[in-house]
Formats: structure tokens, C-alpha cells, sequence
């Protein structure tokens, strides 16, 4: 029988420790999280345990999180290799301006999700594929051609599990000492996030064809 997801912050590791109060173990609230986002950051240590971190487009897939590279990166090879890995997805909401520069923080949705890629082959590779585009580009995918073999070839594809996670919200105004508040300066929030701007035609674009609708449609 196939045991119940884990739900975020429940492992040892992943246990919110700092400010817990912003800790969030609703696994709905993970998925929402990373469906608002389209670049995560992926830490893999090379083969002298030196580590980097790779930001990279990712969708959520269910109960997993697909990203895709190169078969020529070094990384992305280790990564399919098996080596240990910590996806973080990190969506700024706002400044919190507080009265001194110690309480002045950001207010954020952040996701930790750790463990092992599978790699992704055959027929799933394509459906992989194509779930990133709807995630990165709704609408899109009926107006593109297939993939290409070469294309499928040259392309690693990974599925990370959400089996081992946490989430992390920060939502508040400035929590400043009792003392400060009688300190003649504005303090509030600054709500900021992703935006999208009018489209760009490409310069070598043949056809006079209008912004299509579901690019209109893109808004965060
Ligand atoms: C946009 C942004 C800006 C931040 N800026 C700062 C900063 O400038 N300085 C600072 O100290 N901290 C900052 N934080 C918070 C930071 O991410 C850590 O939560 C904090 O530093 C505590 O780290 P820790 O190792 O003591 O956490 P612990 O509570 O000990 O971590 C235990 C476990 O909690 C989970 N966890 C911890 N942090 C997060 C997180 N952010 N999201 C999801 N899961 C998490 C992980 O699974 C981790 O293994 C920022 C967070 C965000 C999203």
C-alpha cells in the first residue's frame, strides 16, 4: 500500500527550526508555492565536494518537480548520477520597513525540497518536457512543432520527489521594539513581486502576426 506523502517540516532536517511561526505544513500550500514560481535553485556538490548552485526552470508534476539541462552539464550529469540535492524555490513578496534596520526584514514564500533526481526517459521524457512548457509558457505548446530526436537527445530530464520538504511564509508588518515606536519615522510593507512587461516581437520574425492571446494573457 503506498504510504501518505510527508508533509513539510516533518523530517528531522526539514523541521523549521528559526522563527517556526512561519513554518507551513499544508502540502496544498507547497504545491502552491512552487506553482508560483519558475526558477528554483539547485545545490550539487562536484566531484571535490565543491558546491554549486544552479538556478533552473522547473514545473511541478504532482508529487515531484521536473527541471531539464544539457546531457553536456557536468552538473546536471551529477545530478542524474544520483548525487544529493536541495531544490529551493524563493518568491519575494515584499520589503518590511521597520523603524531600525535590525527588524527590517522581507516578506516571502519559500520552498526546501531535498533528496534524489530520477531520470526521466522514453515516451515520459517528451510529457516531461511538455508539462515545463505549460508551466513556463501556458498556451504555448499547440503552436510549437514537435520535438526533434537530436532535441530529445541532447536533453536530460530529472524528476525530483516531493517526499522530503518544507515551506517557509513570511507575511507580516515591521514587529519593532516598544521603544522605537515612538520613533518619528514611516514604517510599513512594500508589496514587490514578478511582473510581466508588453511582449517584444523577434527582430527575424517573417509574418506581420499579432501578440498572441495566451502571451496577452501572461500576467503574475
Ligand atoms: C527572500 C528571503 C530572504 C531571507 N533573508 C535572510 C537573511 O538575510 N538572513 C537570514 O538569516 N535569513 C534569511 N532568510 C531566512 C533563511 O532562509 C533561513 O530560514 C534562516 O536563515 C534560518 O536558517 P537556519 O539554518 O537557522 O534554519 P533552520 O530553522 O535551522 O532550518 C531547518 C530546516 O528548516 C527548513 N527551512 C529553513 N529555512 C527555510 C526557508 N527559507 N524556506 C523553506 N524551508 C526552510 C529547511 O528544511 C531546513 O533544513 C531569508 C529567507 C527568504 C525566503
Amino acid at each position: 500500500m503506498a504510504t501518505a506523502p510527508l508533509a513539510p517540516g516533518s523530517t528531522d532536517r526539514t523541521r523549521v527550526r528559526r522563527l517556526p511561526e512561519k513554518a507551513v505544513s499544508e502540502r496544498d500550500v507547497l504545491h502552491r508555492v512552487l506553482d508560483a514560481g519558475l526558477v528554483g535553485h539547485v545545490a550539487v556538490s562536484d566531484d571535490q565536494g565543491r558546491p554549486y548552485v544552479l538556478p533552473v526552470a522547473y514545473a511541478r508534476d504532482g508529487d515531484r518537480v521536473l527541471i531539464h539541462g544539457s546531457t553536456g552539464s557536468r552538473l546536471f550529469r551529477a545530478l542524474a548520477a544520483g548525487a544529493p540535492t536541495c531544490l529551493t524555490v524563493t518568491l519575494l513578496d515584499g520589503l518590511v520597513v521597520a523603524r531600525s534596520a535590525f527588524e527590517s526584514s522581507m516578506n516571502y514564500r519559500s520552498a526546501m525540497v531535498f533528496g534524489i533526481c530520477e531520470v526521466v526517459e522514453g515516451d515520459a521524457k517528451a510529457a516531461a518536457l511538455d508539462l515545463l512548457t505549460d508551466h513556463l509558457l501556458p498556451g504555448r505548446r499547440a503552436d510549437l512543432r514537435p520535438h526533434k530526436k537530436k532535441e530529445l537527445a541532447a536533453t536530460l530530464v530529472l524528476a525530483l520527489p516531493l517526499d522530503e520538504t518544507s515551506v517557509k511564509v513570511s507575511a507580516n508588518h515591521p514587529t519593532d521594539d516598544e521603544d522605537d515606536l515612538d520613533t518619528p519615522v514611516w514604517a510599513g510593507t512594500v508589496p514587490l513581486g514578478e511582473t510581466y512587461y508588453d511582449a517584444v516581437p523577434a527582430p527575424d520574425l517573417r509574418f506581420d502576426l499579432p501578440v498572441p492571446e495566451y502571451v496577452r494573457a501572461w500576467r503574475r
